[in-house]
């Protein structure tokens, strides 16, 4: 089965997902208009600035696509991505899309280290990742059916809801292409199913 990868390019951190999904041998396009999702099968939602990707989403259409998309395709939520796939933002300016049921928290981890790298520990891999948080988001209030998927110092760091994954940092800046690989395999699972 082929897979066609979107990734939303309004804004932000989009480019270098395009470099790992190559690097993984999967095709994948830039998204710029609703319309363009059709010819997709899973969808990205990469790192930048909620605020700016949210109203750029709302100009062009995109609420209504994205929500009716992701009832039957995948989609990966990195960072500013995460706090759109969430049910409620603790900040008013950004729409959330509602696409897992948690709670995110902009800028978590504050002023004071407002980027650093950790070895995160992952729950599908014994190796821990390598991760780069940039401005991360925390994720609060999760709903129990929610999967926790890696964690850093207790912290939750990401999730899935059933073909949905959002993490709080940014893995297209590593060459390690484990959780794109891993997010398509469950991908892969979903579209058999
Ligand atoms: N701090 C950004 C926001 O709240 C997210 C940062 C990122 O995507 N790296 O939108």
């Amino acid at each position: 089965m082929t897979i066609t990868v979107g990734v939303l390019a309004l804004q932000g951190a989009y480019q270098k997902h395009v470099k790992s999904l190559s690097r993984l041998g999967v095709e994948s396009r830039l998204i710029r208009k609703p319309g363009e999702l059709q010819a997709c099968s899973a969808l990205i939602i990469p790192g930048g600035e909620s605020t700016t990707i949210s109203l750029l989403m709302q100009e062009y259409g995109f609420y209504p696509a994205i929500k009716s998309f992701a009832e039957n395709h995948p989609v990966l939520g990195v960072c500013a991505g995460l706090i759109l796939m969430a049910d409620e933002v603790d900040d008013k300016r950004v729409t959330p899309l509602k696409l897992i049921a948690f709670k995110a928290r902009r800028n978590f981890y504050g002023r004071q280290v407002h980027s650093f790298t950790a070895d995160v520990t992952l729950n599908f891999d014994h190796r821990p990742f390598h991760a780069q948080f940039i401005r991360a988001p925390g994720i609060e209030e999760l709903s129990p059916e929610v999967e926790v998927l890696a964690s850093h110092n207790d912290e939750v760091v990401m999730i899935g809801a059933g073909k949905h994954i959002a993490l709080s940092f940014h893995p297209e800046l590593n060459d390690d292409t484990r959780i794109h690989n891993y997010w398509l395999s469950r991908c892969k699972q979903t579209a058999s199913n």
